[in-house]
């Protein structure tokens, strides 16, 4: 039990439009809503023997709609919410820059996942990206997993651009529910 060397696989999700419903630079606790299935998604991945791990890019921050605190206390407020359905994250990490900040953490910039590879002993080539942004799955490519693109929050104005990417998601889905049944059908193909 506990750390045996084996990596496991995980799940990284995007938040804002994956999770919760997507409400353009959600600023307040108040304005933080569960979508429907969010909680029963997230276990069944855990079930299926994944780690969940949620990473956001947060550019209000730097765009000074929201602080760091105010942040903190949506992220509190999201977690409790999953906790008061049963449902448990194990980390969650963001970035709080915009892309001329040039960092290494907003996606698809892949320094949030190494950071949880590193914090949770994780296999990023058996590990996925669930969310609603172009960002999202081409994260899961750059980590050297596989990225879906969901259709709720943002997903359908990205889904519209699509054309214009030379890489294409690895999968679409209706939404996170759907891309959690994708995923566990994926790996026992696999
Ligand atoms: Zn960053």
């Amino acid at each position: 039990m506990g750390t045996n060397g084996i990596k496991k696989p995980a799940v990284f999700l995007d938040k804002d439009g994956t999770i919760i419903f997507d409400k353009n630079y959600l600023k307040s606790p108040a304005q933080v809503k569960l979508y429907s299935y969010a909680a029963e998604s997230i276990n069944k991945l855990r079930a299926a023997g994944f780690k969940i791990i949620v990473v956001t890019n947060q550019s209000g921050i730097r765009r000074g709609m929201f602080t760091e605190k105010d942040l903190q206390d949506i992220n509190e407020k999201f977690l409790f919410m999953l906790k008061k359905k049963g449902a448990k994250i194990d980390a969650l990490y963001y970035c709080p820059h915009i892309d001329s900040d040039n960092c290494s953490c907003r996606k698809p910039k892949t320094d949030m996942v190494l950071q949880g590879a590193k914090d949770f002993n994780i296999d990023l080539s058996k590990s996925y990206t669930i969310g609603d942004s172009i960002r999202d799955y081409l994260l899961g490519f750059n980590m050297g997993g596989k990225g879906i693109l969901i259709l709720t929050g943002q997903g359908k104005k990205h889904q519209n651009n699509l054309a214009r990417e030379k890489m294409k998601p690895f999968a679409v889905c209706r939404n996170l529910k759907q891309a959690v049944n994708f995923i566990v059908k994926d790996v026992k193909n696999n």
